[in-house]
């Protein structure tokens, strides 16, 4: 029987989501056992216009050429994962979203702005296509994808964790960076999945898996005023990955067409 099929896109990103699957090791081996990888460039594989079951894509869409290529990348794809925080919510290019005047930030970054080609905003691509399963973090957990992949492919919905890595940290025997030593961890209004990487190394976490569920920002925000952080700085920190983070909708299983968006 043909193996089911994978490929990972690359968009406007760092390549770390990318490197973080590949960091799997033996497990990527073993993942390849299972999955024919029929695109993933970073591992030196190159079909771009493969048709596959599974799409794994990093990154956002910034260019009109990345408009282009999303919408095909969704029409040879069974199902479409974003893959962290760039592909999920737009990421910390997003931050450009923020301003008023869109274009101001290319004069004050580049000398010769006539090379610039790209969008006035950066958008996570479920603003551009349908997104099977969105998967957060910066980078991304690989044993969250590996789980989300193989979900997919026996047909049932992956688990969408959206409980505060508050939980996660509590359960892996932490001791709280806020509590005890008044950093501004980001946790209790984060969601969980990363196991609590920052806080087990003794720093705050800064929010890279998105907003969790319930959670009470008012609260998390006058804590962080009264460590000392001026209400600007404390608000900026919601804000840093990322900027342009809406409301995920609803969970959704789309049956898997071929249908672009
Ligand atoms: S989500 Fe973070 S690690 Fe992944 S590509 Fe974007 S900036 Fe890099
Ligand atoms: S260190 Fe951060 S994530 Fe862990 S319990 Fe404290 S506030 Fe929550």
């Amino acid at each position: 029987m043909a193996k089911p099929t994978l490929a990972v896109h690359k968009f406007s990103s760092c390549d770390g989501c990318q490197l973080a699957l590949l960091n799997m090791g033996p497990d990527l081996l073993a993942l390849a056992e299972q999955l024919e990888i029929k695109h993933f460039a970073e591992a030196g594989i190159v079909n771009e216009s493969a048709p596959v079951d599974i799409a794994l894509v990093e990154g956002s869409v910034v260019t009109a050429a990345d408009e282009t290529r999303i919408r095909e990348v969704r029409a040879n794809s069974r199902y479409l994962i974003s893959m962290g925080a760039c592909a999920t919510s737009g990421g910390i290019q997003a931050l450009k979203n923020l301003a008023e005047d869109p274009s101001a930030w290319v004069g004050q970054l580049y000398p010769q702005t006539e090379f610039i080609d790209s969008l006035d905003r950066s958008h996570a691509l479920k603003a551009y296509v349908r997104v099977d399963f969105e998967l957060w973090g910066c980078p991304v957990n690989s044993r969250q994808v590996v789980a989300a992949a193989g979900q997919l492919l026996q047909g049932v919905s992956p688990v969408d964790n959206r409980e505060k890595l508050c939980l996660e940290c509590k359960r892996a025997g932490q001791v709280c960076t806020l509590v005890t030593r008044g950093e501004p961890c980001m946790g209790p209004v984060t969601r969980a999945g990363c196991g609590a990487l920052c806080p087990a190394f003794g720093r705050a976490c800064y929010g890279c898996y998105g907003e969790a569920e319930l959670s009470n920002g008012d609260a998390l925000q006058r804590r962080l005023e009264g460590l000392g952080l001026a209400p600007e700085r404390a608000a900026a920190r919601f804000r840093l990955i990322h900027p342009d983070q809406q409301q995920q909708d609803p969970l959704q299983l789309s049956g898997g067409d071929h249908d672009p968006a």
